[in-house]
């Protein structure tokens, strides 16, 4: 069994279809495959062939813990839930507002176009990471990681903040939808690690069930940490690539280290709601 639980599809700022992934999941022996696009959840696809991976809905929210942002998945979810779709259309209107907020910035900066730019990709959710190509595109940065670090990060240029929901309202219309709450790749946060301890105390209180404690590029002391954050508030542990380009060199759906076989025993794979969905599994 090989478990990539969060990656992106062009629904949000992954680049490819959800048939792509689906595909290159089934490439890399991925067996259990989650699109967790962020703040979008849709119905899954119809398998294509019999050796697709088994597909479990997701969704990865962007909400706020304290004045932090933190990002929660929800695995298992029905994406035809009211209570999830009606957060989540506040939360994809949160980002359009942000970009048109950003365009008129941008435009006060002699660079128009941004906001119809965008509405015509085939993104639902609109990010900042497709601001990054836009600006790219058009000349104004040289890269990526520029367009970031100079225009769109706290102190860049067409900086404006989020209004994302609170972390207990991402909790609870998971959990509505039937799904598991999972924070997402917690040793990506600014955060020290009294204050993780903290957030995963909060967020357990708030009705999370599970961390990501295998992602690429963890360290190894933070996969350790994590998974006794886990083992003290008696959460599960997940697993997932983060996979957004298939031209980026550092990830690929179902490439991140393993749990070790100690670790595994806590998988998310022995949570009620995978062995009702998927039945027994073994990492
Ligand atoms: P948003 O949720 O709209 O703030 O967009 C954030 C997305 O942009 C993240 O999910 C990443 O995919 C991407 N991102 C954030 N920071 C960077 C960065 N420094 N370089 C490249 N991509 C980034
Ligand atoms: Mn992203
Ligand atoms: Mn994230
Ligand atoms: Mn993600």
């Amino acid at each position: 069994m090989k478990a990539d639980l969060h990656c992106h599809t062009h629904l949000s700022d992954g680049k490819h279809s959800p048939a792509f992934v689906i595909e290159r999941a089934r490439a890399n022996q991925v067996t259990h495959l989650a699109m967790t696009d962020h703040d979008v959840s849709q119905a899954l696809p119809e398998p294509a062939s019999e050796h697709d991976p088994k597909l479990i809905a997701g969704v990865e929210i962007s909400c706020l813990w304290e004045s932090f942002e933190v990002h929660m998945v929800g695995l298992f979810v029905d994406p035809t839930n009211a209570t999830l779709q009606t957060l989540l259309t506040q939360q994809q209107i949160r980002r359009h507002t942000r970009v048109a907020q950003i365009d008129a910035k941008l435009t006060a900066l002699g660079t128009t176009g941004l906001l119809s730019d965008l509405v015509a990709k085939p993104a639902i959710a609109l990010t900042r990471s497709h601001i990054a190509d836009f600006l790219v595109a058009n000349g104004v940065c040289k890269t990526r990681q520029k367009a970031f670090k100079t225009h769109l990060n706290r102190s860049g240029k067409l900086f404006v903040p989020a209004q994302w929901c609170c972390y207990t309202e991402a909790a609870s219309a998971i959990k509505t939808a039937g799904g598991i709450p999972v924070l997402a790749h917690p040793g990506r946060y600014a955060l020290n690690k009294a204050k993780l301890r903290r957030l995963l105390e909060s967020f357990t209180a708030a009705g999370g069930e599970a961390l990501e404690a295998s992602y690429p590029n963890i360290a190894a002391d933070m996969n350790q940490y994590l998974i006794q954050l886990a083992a003290d508030n008696d959460l599960y542990l997940s697993t997932g690539s983060d996979f957004h380009d298939a031209a980026a060199q550092w990830t690929d759906v179902g490439k991140f280290p393993g749990l070790e076989r100690t670790a595994a025993e806590r998988g998310i794979w022995h949570h009620p709601v995978w062995m009702k969905d998927c039945g027994a599994s073994e990492q």
